[in-house]
């Protein structure tokens, strides 16, 4: 048989792309981070495709590789109140930032305790990002999650510093938190890890390019004494296409630790920055590209419009009987719960509004609630990101929200942990993948009821084994 033609191949791609959903336009309040600018996008991919070619394994056989890095982590030292000695790489993402953040501490950790059989601790917040659970998992260390005030997100410093002692190889905290975008107090924990001699990574992976332009933003980057290290994602509120974050150290001996070298093997001499080994600069390129058409100014008339329209919308949500936003998020993530003071007969189940939003064009985020190790539980969330494209659809997105509180006030949702272990009834997740896959839809509310329901190695290996089944190849 012949190959298909190009032609061929990529009307098939945009027939593949038709189910997802859209990238552009503000339908979607997660995922992605659009600005609207156009001109962006197509500078982007233009600036990709002139390295598509490159290999970044190798900076000395292709020093743009170099140069391009060096551009953005000086970009970003001087957005994110790093000084002359901040040092840093541009990686995949946050998650690759946070492992190497962890990698570089628990080198730390080890050097200062040679010999020692205690294993290395992660002291986060319980709203830290999974990704410091996953890095504690990958590189073997405990991660030990201290609990937020449930109500409002808020940590208090006091009650992660109680944690900080010899097995603490790293202290994290979030500016802001993912799932409710409150920010930890950053100066005083990152105060507390100095006195012992603790790195501190400020985890600004969601933050870190519109933060520096949000009001009343507080002190939270590498300028406050004590953050050793500090991740923020291009490929959020840096506009660039995904595959792009930087890590960035205070400390050039930390952020050394980060590196992997090798000249114990016959090939040749290997020494990896990041945790991949032969990798694209198409995202480096892109990002580069992005920033420096963007540069300050231009990031703080975007950040300026996400500014207006998360005040908008929070007073929308505010206003909604029923539901409210849980805390007082600094910058452009909100998580909307059901008001615990509102009737029974008013309450609103954030889950199933944001069913009833999707159904009238918005598609929100919903998150389990979640029991905490002090036996506080935050309660179920739906999570909203705001971004420059948001004021475009800012009324409709409001009649929505409105619209769909009413489609649901009243109806009784699932209390988070009132099911009994083991009694809810659990769906076979290769029958539930099958079906999505089929229908193109999903019952997140359900999926989300039984992850609070579940213990969570049994919620966690149902997931496994559910996305397993989605991305499946054809067995026939
Ligand atoms: C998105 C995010 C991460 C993880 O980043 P990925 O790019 O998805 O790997 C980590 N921390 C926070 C606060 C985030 O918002």
């Amino acid at each position: 048989m012949t190959p298909p033609e190009p032609e061929e191949i990529l009307a098939r791609l945009d027939a593949y792309r038709q189910a997802d959903a859209p990238t552009h336009g503000g339908r979607v309040l997660s995922y992605v981070y659009d600005s609207g600018l156009a001109e962006l996008d197509e500078l982007a991919a233009a600036a990709a495709a002139r390295v598509q070619a490159v290999n970044a394994l190798d900076p000395t056989t292709f020093p743009s590789v170099a140069q391009l890095q060096a551009d953005v982590v000086a970009f970003a030292r001087d957005v994110l109140g790093g000084g002359p000695e901040t040092s840093g790489a541009v990686t995949s993402g946050g998650t690759e930032s946070i492992l190497l953040a962890v990698l570089a501490a628990r080198k730390r950790w080890r050097e200062r305790h040679p010999g020692s059989t205690t294993t290395p601790r992660v002291v986060a917040p319980s709203t830290a990002h999974a990704a410091f659970h996953k890095a504690a998992h990958y590189l073997g260390l405990d991660l030990v999650p201290v609990p937020v005030d449930p109500a409002g997100g808020t940590l208090p410093a006091a009650r992660v510093v109680e944690h900080l002692d010899e097995a603490t190889a790293l202290v994290v905290a979030s500016a802001p938190a993912y799932p409710h975008g409150v920010v930890d107090p950053v100066a005083q924990i990152a105060g507390a890890a100095a006195e012992r001699d603790i790195p501190c990574h400020v985890d600004a992976c969601v933050g870190g390019f519109v933060l520096p332009w949000w009001p009343e933003a507080g002190a939270w980057d590498l300028s406050v004494p004590g953050v050793t290290s500090i991740s923020a994602d291009l490929h959020k509120f840096g506009y660039a296409p995904k595959g792009a974050s930087v890590l960035l150290f205070a400390d050039p001996a930390l952020d050394r630790a980060r590196y992997y070298a090798l000249t114990d093997w016959p090939g040749y001499p290997v020494v990896n920055p990041t945790a991949l080994g032969s990798r694209s600069a198409m995202s480096l390129a892109a990002a580069w590209a992005v920033l420096t058409r963007l540069g300050t100014q231009g990031y703080a008339d975007l950040t300026d419009r996400v500014v207006r329209t998360t005040a908008v919308v929070r007073e929308v949500v505010d206003g909604i009987r029923g539901l409210r936003v849980l805390g007082d998020p600094v910058g452009p993530l909100l998580a909307v719960v059901a008001d615990p003071e509102a009737d029974h007969a008013d309450r609103v189940d954030p889950h199933a509004w944001a069913g009833a939003v999707a159904r009238r064009g918005f598609v929100l985020q919903g998150q389990p609630g979640m029991t905490q190790t002090d036996g506080t539980t935050i309660p179920r969330s739906t999570h909203l990101t705001i971004t420059p494209v948001t004021s475009g659809v800012a009324g409709e997105l409001a009649a929505a929200l409105v619209a769909g509180a009413e489609d649901v006030r009243g109806q009784t949702g699932g209390v988070p942990g009132s099911a009994a272990q083991g009694e809810v009834p659990v769906p076979d997740p290769a029958d539930l993948a099958r079906q999505a896959r089929e229908t193109g839809e999903l019952d997140l509310a359900s999926v989300l009821a039984l992850i609070e329901a579940l213990p969570r190695e049994r919620s966690a290996a149902l997931l496994v084994d559910f996305l397993a089944e989605f991305t499946a190849a054809p067995r026939d």
